[in-house]
């Protein structure tokens, strides 16, 4: 049996889902901003009252009374874990193709 060395790199990229940061806005947050900027488009970019506000959260769960209990505004990234990175295994060949490094050695099995 033959064995043969292979390297193995650490390939680290930003998260493409939360480009690097780590966070995201928490869901309900998202939709209560989205809520918000149609508000402002459908009444000549005015904000909503604190009484159309206060009508949104509670038609979603929250009551102005208990706005301490409201959901965190961002929330840790699902796809990296917070890290806001990606770590990937690759090949030596693979890291130095992406270098833009052409190897033609025929030791450098993929
Ligand atoms: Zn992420």
């Amino acid at each position: 049996m033959t064995t043969t060395t292979r390297y193995i790199l650490k390939k680290l990229s930003p998260c493409p889902d939360c480009d690097g940061i780590g966070v995201l806005a928490h869901p309900k947050w998202r939709r209560y901003h989205d809520w918000h900027d149609a508000y402002r488009e459908s009444h000549h970019n005015c904000s909503p009252s604190d009484d159309a506000t206060n009508t949104w959260w509670s038609e979603n769960g929250y009551y102005l009374n208990s706005r301490p209990d409201l959901p965190p505004q961002e929330i840790a990234c699902y796809t990296c874990s917070g890290t806001g990175k990606l770590e990937q295994d690759i090949d030596l060949r693979s890291a130095l193709t992406a270098l833009g490094i052409n190897i033609t050695y025929s030791n450098l099995q993929p």
